[in-house]
């Protein structure tokens, strides 16, 4: 097995085995593609929900918040195209009885081309050291060639079946390129299908009466549907957004790799109302905005990027990916949109209401343009969960487990230990969690040995822990220990709270983006 799967596993299992995520229904064997957020999981997202939300509602002056229902009217999913479009392209493996998502298998397929040029690459490198000009070798090296060619041509074929929506050469790009199942290792496949993704229940008491609803799969609907009453009730002007945090339900075909997708999960999004023509410039200002959300978290610069979109949706004229270097590879975390005035007009046409906005400063009716940034709070916690995972060695044969998390999205900020369970260090110890609780989420432990508890609190990523020793109750100082460095300071307690806040506080962060 690569070493990386191993490394997620291994992350996988820490997540349990700490609290942060359980598979949902586990006394009954699981539910495939739905988890449960555990004690510590809850307070991670939270606080990565506290971020966002913040970071628009009160960074910017035009930006409201509401929470709307999960069930919509059905027309709703017909006015924004889903009941007709939201679909995956699936194909069985008929001697495995698997399913696959077509478009996944050719995904995977040209990212063995990137691998292997990588490898080329990274072969080179190490064989001409420091005058390696990695540049002029990707150009000119005639395996790397061979490799790209190819490469570019799948990619082409590709990108104009999903255009096109045409499954059977779907199928056949599969067929041709030799993709075999996993499972069974046979090229017996069936056609290519489209399957919708929205789960659909009903509503009323009788069969009769019942009307067919679906499961959200998106929270953006819900902001459409309130564009007016927000931009009335508000008094808002454009160019002005709307934010909802919420769950999103969509049947996944192939559910895979953790939280990163599954079938009901939440989503953090905004709708930005522009005029129309003025949608690229904010298109670009929203793109720049979120890169620079993600990298004030500190998880290091290099393991974002940009991917834009050669297929666009349905509703969109531009959109790109913010993607996020998992141990899987990279992967989309966020989508920014452009979805031009397609889900207002629809609804427009749809509920026969008239969404327009009057624009005083140019004494005109129009349809606003939108610009749309969309991101999985699961897909969130899953980047921020793995690249704070660290397996260290602390040299003598001693390791530890730490999540780096950044200080403000820590489950827990601070731990209080007495040293000992005596002398009365676990009274004072008490007092001072008690003081310090008011603002900052804290525990209080005493059991086993104070390098155990050190250890334990590591494991879920509190940055600091204050211990209470003899010391303490001479001269009301105590030791801070820091989780990243493990360094030991002296401080007071009447300093804690203030130096506690710098450090953890929501708001240090939300610094860092104005
Ligand atoms: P993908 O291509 O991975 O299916 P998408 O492009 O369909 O994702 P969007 O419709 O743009 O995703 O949704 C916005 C965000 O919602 C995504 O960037 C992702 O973070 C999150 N998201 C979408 N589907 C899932 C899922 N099944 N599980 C967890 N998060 C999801």
């Amino acid at each position: 097995m690569a070493k990386q799967e191993d490394v997620f596993k291994t992350i996988v299992a820490h997540a349990k085995e700490y609290g942060f995520v359980f598979q949902s229904s586990e006394i009954y064997d699981g539910l495939s593609a739905v988890y449960d957020y555990g004690q510590n999981g809850v307070e991670l997202k939270n606080n990565i929900k506290r971020y966002w939300w913040e970071s628009m509602t009160m960074l910017h002056d035009n930006i409201v918040g509401i929470d709307s229902a999960i069930f919509m009217h059905p027309t709703i999913w017909k006015a924004s195209g889903h009941v007709d479009a939201f679909n995956d392209p699936l194909i069985d493996n008929k001697d495995s009885k698997k399913r696959y998502r077509a478009d996944v298998l050719i995904e995977d397929e040209i990212a063995k081309f990137d691998d292997k040029i990588n490898k080329e690459v990274a072969k080179a490198a190490k064989r001409f050291g420091e005058s390696f000009d990695e540049e002029m070798f990707r150009k000119t090296n005639p395996r790397v060639l061979e490799h790209q060619a190819k490469r570019d041509a799948l990619h082409e074929r590709f990108a104009k079946a999903m255009n096109d929506n045409d499954l059977a050469e779907l199928r056949q790009i599969i067929i041709d390129q030799e993709i075999v199942c996993p499972i069974s290792g046979t090229r017996n496949w069936t056609d290519v299908r489209q399957f919708n993704l929205m789960f659909k229940t009903e509503m009323g008491s009788t069969a009769d009466g019942a009307m067919n609803v679906y499961l959200r799969p998106e929270t953006a609907q819900g902001i459409f549907v309130n564009y007016l009453n927000v931009q009335k009730t508000g008094r808002m002007r454009i160019p002005f957004g709307i934010a909802q945090i919420g769950k999103a339900f969509r049947n996944e075909i192939v559910a895979r790799q953790f939280i990163f997708r599954m079938r009901e999960f939440e989503q953090m999004e905004m709708q930005f109302f522009v005029r129309p023509g003025e949608e690229m410039h904010y298109f670009d200002y929203w793109r720049q905005w979120r890169m620079r959300w993600h990298k004030a978290l500190g998880m290091g610069d290099s393991k974002y990027r940009f991917h834009d979109h050669e297929k666009l949706a349905h509703y969109a004229n531009a959109a790109t990916d913010i993607e996020f270097e998992m141990p899987f590879g990279f992967k989309e975390v966020e989508g920014i949109h452009s979805r031009t005035d397609f889900d207002l007009s629809q609804h427009e046409k749809y509920s026969g209401k008239k969404i327009q906005y009057f624009d005083p400063e140019l004494n005109k009716s129009y349809t606003p343009y939108v610009i749309e940034t969309s991101i999985g709070v699961d897909r969130m916690f899953l980047s921020v969960f793995c690249s704070c995972y660290e397996d260290q060695d602390l040299g003598n044969g001693d390791r530890r487990v730490v999540l780096h998390f950044p200080a403000p999205l820590a489950p827990v900020k601070c731990a209080v230990l007495p040293l000992v369970k005596k002398d009365g260090l676990p009274e004072k110890a008490r007092e001072i969690q008690h003081r310090l609780r008011f603002d900052f989420t804290c525990q209080y432990d005493e059991k086993d040995s104070i390098g155990k508890r050190y250890r334990r609190q590591d494991a879920i990523g509190t940055p600091y822990c204050v211990t209470v020793d003899h010391q303490t109750l001479e001269d009301n100082t105590v030791t801070l220990r820091h989780r990243d460095t493990m360094e030991q300071q002296r401080v007071a307690i009447d300093q804690l709270e203030s130096m506690l806040a710098a450090e953890v506080s929501l708001n240090s962060l939300l610094r860092k983006l104005l």
